[in-house]
């Protein structure tokens, strides 16, 4: 078991810190790391083409945070208690050689479980590396299985069945319990809804449905374009009979359903109708070193500069803690108070990571 931190001066033990609670009685669990603001796909509801052209100045390779800081970094995040990572972006797997970061973070005492979202168009060639260099499992994030509704959810890139031979090689590679996570857009992909429920019932990958989410600006989202669960649920439910089932730990954010014929499960992730911001234990650090205490979040704690400052890990344990002991971040939960043309400055899902 490793002792103490390897590039303080100043020695910290590891796991005998008391744990960290914000404002709100929180602890810190998850983090989600982005490892890259780019992306392959251009979905409208997260990276519209028109914003993300190809003249957009995304970070350049200097301002990311290397593998070695991100190493860093997570330490001190899994000292102050979180055990479980995701690795998320933009698109992780067009970050070279993230297998690698996977295989240092899987290391670390105190991890339990370490997750990746993905697109899946490049799964298929790392799937089996990944799970090698410790990766526990993946979500793949697929909205619709006919590739005319596939395109438009996807800015017209990849295609339907990468996608799936991303899966198969997941499942093949053992990255499973295999999510696949779809956003449901009203007049865009909900008429695909039961298609994906009958072609991933009974296979073990269990599908959840997300309600779109007004993250960032550029989305420019509209309540009336959000397909609440509930009424997903009941067009899933007159077709397959479902059961809810309870949560697999405190915290999970999707609402869980079994099918009552014995063909799996499904989930309903509905931040926007049935909002969960009392148990949300997560912190994100963006690829560019800034950590966000909220998915809805204007501003960050920028630790890239302090990191290449060359401050201890005592100072950096310090600045974290001082920020998560003032979270009282709700934002789902104030959301049915404001205004409807309220429109607050929020950072953009594919900088933050989903
Ligand atoms: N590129 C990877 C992917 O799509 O799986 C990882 C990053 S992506 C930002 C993470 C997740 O955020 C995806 O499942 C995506 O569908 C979801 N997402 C992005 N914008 C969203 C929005 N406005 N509402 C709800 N979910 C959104
Ligand atoms: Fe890329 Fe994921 Fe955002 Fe789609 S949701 S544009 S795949 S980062
Ligand atoms: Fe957590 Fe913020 Fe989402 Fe609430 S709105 S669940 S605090 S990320």
């Amino acid at each position: 078991m490793r002792k103490d931190s390897k590039t303080s001066d100043t020695v910290v033990p590891l796991r005998t810190m008391p744990e960290h609670l914000d404002a709100m009685s929180r602890p810190l669990h998850d983090l989600r790391i982005s490892v890259m603001d780019r992306c392959n796909f251009r979905c409208p509801y997260c990276m519209p083409e028109d914003k993300y052209h190809p003249k957009f100045r995304f970070l350049d390779r200097d301002q990311r945070l290397t593998f070695t800081e991100i190493g860093r970094l997570t330490r001190l995040f899994v000292q102050l208690g979180a055990h479980k990572l995701r690795i998320t972006g933009g698109e992780p797997l067009l970050r070279t050689g993230v297998a690698d970061l996977i295989a240092d973070l899987s290391q670390l005492d105190g991890v339990s479980d370490v997750a990746m979202t993905t697109n899946a168009v490049l799964l298929a060639q790392h799937a089996a590396k990944l799970a090698a260099s410790g990766l526990s499992r993946v979500t793949v994030s697929l909205d619709a299985l006919d590739e005319e509704t596939f395109s438009r959810t996807t800015g017209g890139r990849g295609g339907v069945a990468r996608v799936l031979d991303g899966i198969d090689a997941a499942v093949e590679a053992g990255l499973t319990p295999i999510k696949v996570n779809a956003v449901v857009e009203r007049g865009v992909n909900d008429h695909a809804v039961l298609s994906m429920v009958e072609h991933f019932r009974g296979t073990g990958i269990i599908v959840r449905f997300i309600e779109y989410m007004d993250v960032g600006n550029i989305n420019h989202w509209r309540r009336r374009d959000m397909v609440p669960s509930a009424e997903l649920l009941q067009m899933i439910a007159a077709r397959w009979p479902l059961t809810p089932v309870d949560a697999n730990y405190h915290g999970e954010v999707a609402n869980r359903y079994h099918f009552d014929d014995g063909n799996g499960e499904i989930g309903f992730i509905s931040s926007v109708t049935e909002p969960f911001c009392g148990s949300c234990t997560r912190a994100r650090l963006s690829s560019d070193g800034q950590m966000y205490t909220c998915l809805f979040a204007s501003e960050g704690l920028d630790l890239r500069t302090p990191l290449r400052g060359g401050v201890s890990d005592q100072e950096l344990l310090e600045l974290i803690t001082a920020v998560w002991q003032k979270r009282k971040d709700r934002y789902s939960e104030l959301r049915a108070k404001m205004p409807s043309d309220a429109d607050p400055h929020k950072v953009e899902m594919y900088y933050i990571g989903g």
